[in-house]
């Protein structure tokens, strides 16, 4: 290699103004994979990461306790069979750290790192129609234009922390899950406070308490936790998982999820009733998201089905919880099991137990400020006003800005200068969760109105079907791509068609981020197709086939090079 070979996207692109073909932003699971894919296609491109590595949400969450929901052996990628054989997974659900690992071991088996910048956040990315060039800048002033403009910004990377007055006064420690630093945080001997119930808290909590002096969890919305009955794999496991890759892949693609899980082949009404609860039982010991897949095929679709099986964890949770008032409060009872995301937990409603850790009640005692000291709630059950509880550190565990929240941080601009803000003002609109109308030659991986799967699943999709468009644009000219006006609506009908196949819709009281619901002021619309992967993935493959008929393909205007600008060569070696 020679040494301009070795440098890092930092050290090779310190011109004023950088051309290639592509701007990807977010260097995790989707960019990484999209950057390879486009230099399949021998374009140039490059990603802009905000971190100061790769990962994207496995760089920033380093929460204790962060772990995949997924098992390892399909929360990884597809595309290379050496890839698969070489990678060890240590673990049933591997940690943060492990996959994080993985991403890195990705971006240097593939010599990606020198096409990323790192620590640079995209503040606004415009289209020039002159130029048929979008014309991408970064918060630290870095200047690129790009042809195809594609967003890897993931589904859960803009955190969101609610605006409670006072939260500058607090003197001691405050931290986000979504955010946490990447040094040893300690919580021993300490009183701390953790607000929020979902996925990230759920896998915070039991750590936090072995050590913290006092755990008080603010809880508004209780959820139903399955056990993840985490493992380490044996030698003679790992070695199954790499003889067996095909089988495990073409089992995910087909999954509504993109689980690699076989259906159950039952539903409940075909099953006696005692045995409904012995499958029910066997679910719940194997553990995982395997409670719900193979258990009973209609759990998601049926309410009667899903009452029942909301009521057996129910049950369980009051099993497992001594105090039976903390065990009323962590039943789930104003939403069904599926309709809010149920996270793994790692001996969560165990660690109620412990006497070190309490659970608030934020239904009925809201937060109204941060103190100096603590948290200030007012106890509306009661009558009795504002009462204070006292910390040494705050977590947040509020969740995100999710799915749309990345791709509204950045000022993009389309045609005539419309603004990506003002037309998804209301909810995103796009077209197969792909594209957006007004947008040419911006695609979108992973963003609002894809299916909701198993990411790394999507991720080897959504890319394929970008590189699918971007060779169909460069084979006709290069062209200009853009979903054409009249397919949006149908296929924001479809979504919604989707969603009430399910028993979503029966859970609207709950917040949820899956429609927006989980921050006041953001618009509630459906973020995600709700049809199952596969039915997707059909879709998705039949616009392809039909020749991107759902598109407006027009010639790219020749623009020559404008002086000063580097040329970045297409190709790699
Ligand atoms: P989340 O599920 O949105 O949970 C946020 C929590 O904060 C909720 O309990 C919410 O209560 C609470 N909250 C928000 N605003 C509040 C307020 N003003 N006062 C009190 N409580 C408030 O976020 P998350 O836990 O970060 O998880 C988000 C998603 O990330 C998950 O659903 C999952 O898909 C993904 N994730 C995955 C993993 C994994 O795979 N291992 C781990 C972590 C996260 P309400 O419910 O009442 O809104």
């Amino acid at each position: 290699m020679t040494a301009a070979e070795t440098l890092t996207g930092n050290e090779r692109y310190v011109d004023e103004l950088t051309r290639v073909d592509a701007v990807v932003v977010g260097a995790g699971f989707s960019g990484l994979r999209m950057l390879l894919a486009l230099r399949e296609l021998g374009l140039s491109a490059v990603i802009l990461e905000a971190g100061t590595d790769v990962g994207g949400t496995w760089y920033w969450n380093r929460y204790p306790g962060a772990r995949t929901d997924s098992e390892a052996w399909y929360y990884c990628y597809s595309f290379s069979k050496e890839l698969q054989a070489e990678w060890d997974w240590p673990e049933r659900f591997p940690t943060q750290d492990q996959v994080l690992g993985y991403l890195r071991h990705v971006a240097d088996r593939f010599d990606l790192r020198r096409e990323i910048v790192f620590g640079a956040r995209v503040e606004s990315a415009v289209y020039n129609e002159a130029r048929a060039r979008w014309g991408v800048k970064t918060e630290d002033g870095r200047r690129f234009q790009a042809r195809y403009f594609i967003s890897a910004t993931g589904p859960l990377s803009q955190p969101y922390l609610p605006d409670f007055p006072g939260i500058k006064d607090f003197k001691g420690e405050v931290y986000a899950t979504a955010m946490w630093p990447d040094e040893h945080i300690s919580f021993e001997g300490k009183r701390v406070a953790v607000i929020g119930t979902g996925a990230s808290a759920v896998q915070s909590v039991p750590i936090i308490a072995q050590t913290a002096a006092e755990l008080t969890v603010f809880q508004r919305t209780p959820n139903y936790v399955l056990p993840a009955r985490n493992h380490t794999l044996t030698t003679h496991h790992r070695e199954a998982i790499k003889a067996n890759y095909d089988e495990i892949w073409s089992a995910a693609e087909r999954h509504f999820f993109g689980f690699a899980m076989e259906l159950a082949g039952r539903t409940m009404d075909e099953v006696p009733p005692d045995d409904v609860e012995r499958i029910l039982e066997a679910g719940w010991e194997t553990g995982g998201f395997r409670f719900v897949f193979e258990t009973f095929d209609d759990i998601f679709t049926n309410i009667e089905t899903n009452n029942v099986v909301s009521e057996f964890i129910r049950r369980k949770i009051r099993t497992i919880v001594n105090d039976p008032s903390t065990a009323e409060l962590l039943c789930p009872k104003n939403h069904p099991l599926g309709s809010k995301r149920p996270p793994l937990g790692h001996f969560y409603y165990e660690t109620y137990n412990r006497p070190n850790v309490k659970l608030v009640n934020v239904s009925a005692e809201p937060i109204t400020r941060i103190t100096g000291s603590g948290i200030e709630v007012e106890e509306r059950h009661l009558g009795i006003g504002h009462r204070e509880y006292e910390f040494d550190m705050i977590v947040f565990a509020t969740g995100f800005d999710a799915v749309s929240g990345a791709l509204m941080a950045m000022d993009i601009r389309g045609r005539d200068g419309r603004s990506l803000q003002d037309y998804w003002s209301d909810g995103p609109h796009t077209y197969l969760g792909l594209a957006v109308h007004g947008f040419p030659n911006f695609f979108v991986l992973c963003g609002p109105q894809v299916t909701t799967a198993n990411i790394p699943v999507v991720v080897e999709h959504v890319v394929d079907y970008t590189a699918a468009a971007v060779r169909y644009a460069e084979e006709r000219g290069p062209a200009v791509m853009e979903p054409r006006a009249d397919v949006i609506g149908g296929w924001e009908d479809e979504l919604v068609t989707s969603l009430n196949q399910t028993i979503i819709p029966h859970g609207k009281l709950a917040n949820s981020w899956y429609f927006g619901s989980n921050m006041p002021g953001k618009a509630i619309a459906p973020l995600f197709w709700f049809g199952g992967a596969g039915s997707y993935f059909d879709l998705c493959e039949a616009e392809i086939g039909r020749g991107f008929t759902g598109f407006t393909v027009t010639d790219a205007p020749a623009a020559p090079d404008a002086a000063g600008m580097t040329r970045v060569e297409v190709g790699h070696d």
